[in-house]
């Protein structure tokens, strides 16, 4: 067996990234489209987080239960060229691949995927909103940045519940640093990503999903904070095209 030569982290949000939709629209689309509409009306004046979790409660008042979110999560897509992409690099000899989830879904939402798609030994970490199941079977949904405690206090832009660049830099620290890793590879496509990127180093790579809000932030030499970008963005329409960079470019 060949020694891993080099290091590497692939940190990825979840929604419209590893997953082939978003797990917080999703469920009301499945299950009560009606909640879908006001959940977009919601946005407005709610906090997202906050939304989702006021919405879930409606959900449940409805009558849908446990097994229903469970149902409906078990057919989201995952596209099976973003799993075999993760797979086959981490199964790689010459490299030691640890990988990340950073999500501003939850955690409920994401271990029943995982568990669904037989993909929870790919994720060495995942770090999201808490979620839970109460007996009754409302799902529970809170901020991983308590409103009630003291705050992130990111300049770039991330929502109160979570601060992703925040959340990298601490991931790092309990994982041996930047310098433990030779290249970071970031696969996203939401507001809440550019922060995280500001973070990577000049050999760093974010596979930036196409015509979506990082996409758009980052074509736009104007737009706030993009000149402090150090890595190198590459973009990507579907997951076959994530799943070749890994294969060639890694
Ligand atoms: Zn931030």
């Amino acid at each position: 067996m060949t020694a891993p030569t080099r290091s590497i982290a692939i940190v990825t949000d979840y929604d419209w990234s590893y997953a082939d939709q978003d797990t917080d629209r999703y469920v009301f689309e499945v299950l009560a489209p009606h909640l879908r509409s006001s959940l977009r009306e919601g946005k407005k004046t709610a906090q997202w987080t906050d939304n989702c979790a006021e919405h879930l409660r409606r959900l449940h008042a409805e009558g849908f239960k446990q097994k229903d979110v469970e149902g409906a999560l078990h057919t989201l897509p995952i596209h099976p060229a973003m799993r075999r992409g993760f797979r086959k690099t981490k199964e790689r000899q010459d490299l030691k691949t640890t990988i990340l989830c950073l999500s501003n879904s939850n955690s409920v939402y994401i271990d029943t995927i995982m568990k669904h798609q037989n993909d929870a030994d790919l994720f060495d970490e995942v770090i999201t909103n808490p979620a839970k199941f109460r007996d009754d079977g409302l799902l529970e949904l809170k901020r991983r940045v308590d409103p009630n405690g003291p705050q992130h206090g990111c300049k770039v832009g991330c929502s109160p519940n979570m601060c992703k660049g925040a959340e990298l830099e601490a991931w790092m620290e309990r994982n041996g640093g930047w310098d433990s890793f030779d290249k970071v590879v970031y696969v996203g496509d939401g507001s809440n990503d550019l922060c995280p990127v500001l973070h990577l180093r000049k050999q760093d790579v974010v596979l930036v999903r196409s015509y979506r809000e990082l996409f758009r932030r980052l074509q736009d030499s104007s737009a706030a904070h993009v000149s402090d970008v150090k890595c190198t963005a590459v973009p990507w329409g579907g997951a076959w095209e994530v799943e070749k960079w890994l294969k060639e470019e890694l």
